[in-house]
């Protein structure tokens, strides 16, 4: 099919001239009214609809785009510009050459910090079948590794829940745990805050308390023996509406678990809107409790100020539709508020983004936005913390100082209580491993 660039230009102008009404009806729903919950989400969904239709049109390729063109091109809007790119390079091969090998090793070798990594997805199948056998749960080898090579998300959810119903009892967190600190030790991340999600574990009937202790614990064997630091933010969850954050949060509150450091907001992002939790988040800073949230994964870039303005939240996780809202992108700006980008995660869910080269972690980097690299779910995307970078290097084209750069924003944006301080020991370090690998 030949599609004209004009008409092209013609249909994105008509849809963002859509967009633009709709959020502006969106912004006159008085709040308090019985019937606002279900008009707002028709709205979203036709935003939603409206914005991938859009994606689809920015993702056709071009050909010997006239000049003139291709200014009107980058003028359509942010998001259109940062996908639509004429005469598209071959997506290269992620296998390094001889002389890039020595920037993977780099990157690996470079101590790092992690801020969006869900502990559960840190399970690997093979622990996973060392937990079903010290439980005694029937199950057999294949159909565990056919799980594991899930296609889509339904499946991923699948193998999610399967994940989490598989835990029995706390003693099942020494395993995970023992996973969760190889994989930092093998990317040499020396600070994580890793994300628990205890719902559904407590509807199955474990006891948060004996998970919160025992989780305490661990991480501070580990410190004594000179492993990583890890801190703990616990995912109130939206998926169970108010209430069920509430409880969560109160179960935070009451465990008095020191390395639990903060509450997270995961789950459906469609299913709990993030300006309905304002009151749980409000009860989490009063305490002392740091608070982020999961915004703009699977839902636009409304979700993202709601999260901003409403829950006021730290940092954003994923924050892939800010794109979409210049205004968005400037209050991020002004306000620093980090965002955990994961990049292979964004890839596969596809909402708004579906490949490595497209994904706005540039424009949010270059517009000068606070950045931190993230992989989200490690053993599920089967993506290391290592990968992400070098995926960051060879596919978005992001030089090694710019990924040094972000290293040391996700040092600061971080709940670390010294920061300054444990940069300083990073970029030491960071120094000599570049001279010795010369990068
Ligand atoms: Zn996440």
């Amino acid at each position: 099919m030949i599609l004209r660039i004009q008409d092209v230009l013609k249909r994105v102008s008509a849809m963002n001239r859509e967009l633009e009404e709709l959020n502006q009806l969106r912004k006159r729903i008085p709040r308090e009214r019985s019937y606002t919950d279900g008009l707002e989400v028709a709205i979203d969904k036709q935003v939603n609809d409206l914005l991938n239709r859009k994606i689809a049109y920015e993702e056709l390729e071009l050909e010997n785009v006239p000049a003139e063109l291709l200014v009107q091109l980058q003028k359509v809007d942010m998001a259109t510009a940062s996908r639509m790119q004429s005469n598209r390079l071959q997506v290269s091969a992620l296998e390094p050459s001889a002389s890039e090998q020595k920037v993977l090793d780099f990157l690996r070798d470079m101590p790092k910090v992690e801020l969006h990594l869900h502990m559960e997805a840190c399970i690997s199948s093979q622990t996973l079948a060392g937990m079903l056998k010290r439980n005694q749960v029937d199950y057999s080898q294949s159909e565990l590794e056919k799980l594991y090579e899930f296609n889509n998300l339904q499946e991923f959810i699948k193998l999610f829940l399967f994940i989490l119903d598989s835990i029995k009892t706390p003693d099942d967190f020494e395993l995970i745990f023992q996973n969760l600190r190889e994989y930092l030790e093998s990317n040499n991340i020396r600070y994580a805050e890793v994300f628990l999600a205890p719902s559904r574990m407590i509807q199955n009937g474990l006891d948060f308390n004996e998970i919160a202790w025992t989780l305490d614990r661990l991480a501070n064997q580990c410190e004594r023996e000179g492993g990583p630091v890890v801190r703990y933010l616990i995912d109130v969850s939206r998926t169970f509406g108010l209430e069920n954050a509430s409880r969560n949060l109160q179960r935070v509150l009451d465990a008095k678990a020191t390395n639990i450091i903060g509450i997270g907001l995961g789950g459906a992002e469609l299913m709990g809107p993030a300006h309905e939790f304002g009151p749980v988040f409000e009860q989490a800073r009063a305490a002392g409790l740091r608070a982020v949230a999961h915004s703009g994964e699977d839902d636009g870039p409304w979700s993202i100020r709601d999260t901003v303005e409403i829950l006021k939240a730290e940092r954003i996780g994923h924050g892939t539709s800010a794109i979409q809202d210049p205004d968005l992108l400037q209050l991020l700006k002004e306000k620093r508020i980090p965002i955990e980008i994961c990049l292979t995660s964004n890839i596969f869910t596809g909402k708004y983004v579906r490949r490595a080269k497209d994904h706005p972690v540039r424009r949010y980097y270059d517009e000068g936005l606070v950045c931190t690299v993230n992989t989200d779910d490690p053993e599920i995307f089967n993506v290391t913390l290592t990968d992400e970078y070098w995926k960051l290097y060879k596919e978005v084209n992001f030089r090694i100082s710019e990924l040094v750069d972000m290293n040391r924003m996700g040092v600061f944006a971080s709940f670390h209580p010294r920061p300054a301080e444990l940069w300083q020991g990073f970029d030491q370090e960071i120094k000599q491993l570049r001279s010795q690998y010369q990068v």
